[in-house]
């Protein structure tokens, strides 16, 4: 099947690449021109685990191809996937400026029947808002919604193993082609849901928004069992295994950050407000995670004084989650302003993210490939992404480096116990106390 993708983010390109490595010819288009000429050289312009082995072989056998130009890739596709942004805007409504725009550019470029299948997250009614861009074409053209799962850092494997394909259309012919899209990626029987749009459209914004509510339900409880003296990873172990509740998403931290998780519960809170039906809970949920990303600032300063001048300390960890360079909303863009407005200097330091920080913090922070070289000279070590390598990490050397044997721990990667006997003032999140 010919397919274009409109869009090569973290969703497009991964959705490309997938689709061509089932057997479809795709035309991945994006606006960004330099993009589109390192991706055409064979450069995967994000880090995505196992994204580039399957990104070259399928240039290598010309089943996927780059383009700035969208006529090139909607010309004779039977399925128009839009995958561009949907950032939140000022007051905290999706901006659907990308999303129009790739409307109008597919308008023109329609020569057919067509599909045109909003991948990207967008609010309740856009569909139908699309539906009506596209009525003037001369052609007849089904909108499908068919929101995305995928979860940064294991976006391939997801692509090509969702736990449910959704796809919101009224129109019996374009959810068949859908079907035979996603037949290779289900095979193990997992179901292809269809629903309306405005349902589609709905269950990727609740979606989200349920997981951000179980991690700040869990944040809350983390704060709770430090002012009780109990252990979060019990109390988590102790929940999770009821099956009625599970085990995934109760890992307390310092707060949740990407593109999705802030976006989309605001997104909610959005669509609630225009429908006339408050959403108080997900309004919480942004709320306690904002207070949650200040945690480990108010910790620094309760520990060192309000005044941190002269003080360094160490960021380890950048991007908002291990195994992708992404730092949209990181909490360790949140920590590291609050340090430095506090006058402090902050050495930050990630496996992948330090060229997509330093784009947001600019000089304003020092940055270290090496996390050993981060600790050297600092008061303290902040831990704000749990990256593998570090829980592996030479604690010894660790603390042998820093001024202070102080460790802030924001996601819980070391055992307070074996901290303490290795002579650190350890604190993390929720686990019993300050000690
Ligand atoms: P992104 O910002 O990484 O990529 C968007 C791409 O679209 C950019 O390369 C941009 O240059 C391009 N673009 C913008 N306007 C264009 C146009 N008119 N024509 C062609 N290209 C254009 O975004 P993303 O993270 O991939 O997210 C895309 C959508 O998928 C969003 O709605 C997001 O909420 C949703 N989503 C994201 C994730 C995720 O983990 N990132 C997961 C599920 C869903």
């Amino acid at each position: 099947m010919k397919i274009a993708v409109i869009g090569s983010g973290y969703v497009g390109l991964v959705a490309g690449v997938c689709f061509a490595d089932a057997g479809n010819d795709v035309v991945c288009v994006d606006t960004d021109a330099g993009k589109v000429e390192r991706m055409r050289a064979g450069e995967v312009p994000i880090y995505e685990p196992g994204l580039g082995d399957l990104m070259h072989r399928a240039i290598r056998e010309k089943r996927l191809v780059f383009t700035t130009v969208h006529a090139e890739a909607v010309r004779g596709a039977a399925a128009v996937f839009i995958a561009v942004g949907t950032p939140e805007g000022p007051t905290g409504e999706p901006d659907m400026r990308y999303v129009d725009a790739a409307v109008r550019d597919v308008a023109k470029a329609i020569t057919g029947p067509a599909i045109v299948v909003l991948k990207s997250t967008v609010p309740v009614g856009t569909a139908k808002r699309v539906r009506a861009l596209l009525a003037a074409s001369l052609h007849p053209v089904a909108v499908v919604n068919n929101p995305e799962f995928l979860k940064e850092g294991a976006a391939v494997e997801d692509f090509l193993r969702p736990d449910r394909v959704v796809v919101g259309t009224d129109d019996d012919a374009a959810f068949d082609t859908m079907k035979r899209l996603y037949e290779p990626f289900v095979r193990t029987g997992k179901p292809v849901l269809r629903m309306s749009n405005a349902a589609a459209e709905l269950t990727k914004y609740a979606s989200n928004a349920m997981l951000a509510t179980r991690v700040s339900f869990m944040n809350e409880v983390a704060r709770l069992c430090d002012a009780v003296g109990a252990d979060v990873e019990d109390v988590r172990r102790g929940m999770g295994t009821d099956a009625r509740i599970g085990p995934a998403f109760l890992f307390p931290g310092c707060g949740y950050g990407g593109s999705c998780f802030p976006k989309d519960t605001q997104g909610l809170i959005h669509v609630g407000k225009s429908f006339g039906v408050p959403m108080n809970i997900a309004k919480a949920v942004e709320a306690v995670n904002d207070d949650q990303k200040q945690l480990l600032v108010e910790r620094v300063k309760a520990r060192f004084g309000a005044n941190l001048k002269g003080r360094r300390f160490a960021l380890w960890g950048l991007a908002f989650k291990p195994r992708t360079d992404d730092v949209r909303e990181a909490p360790a863009i949140v920590i590291a302003d609050g340090l430095l407005a506090a006058g402090a200097h902050v050495v930050g330091t990630d496996p992948e993210a330090i060229p997509t920080m330093r784009a947001v913090l600019k000089d304003r922070i020092t940055y270290v490939q090496d996390p050993y070289d981060a600790v050297k000279g600092a008061d303290a070590l902040i831990v704000c992404t749990e990256w593998n390598e570090y829980r592996g990490a030479d604690l010894e050397r660790i603390r042998a480096a820093l001024v202070q044997p102080v460790v802030f721990d924001g996601r819980n990667v070391f055992e307070p116990a074996r901290m303490r006997a290795l002579g650190f003032e350890y604190q993390g999140i929720g686990r019993g106390g300050k000690a």
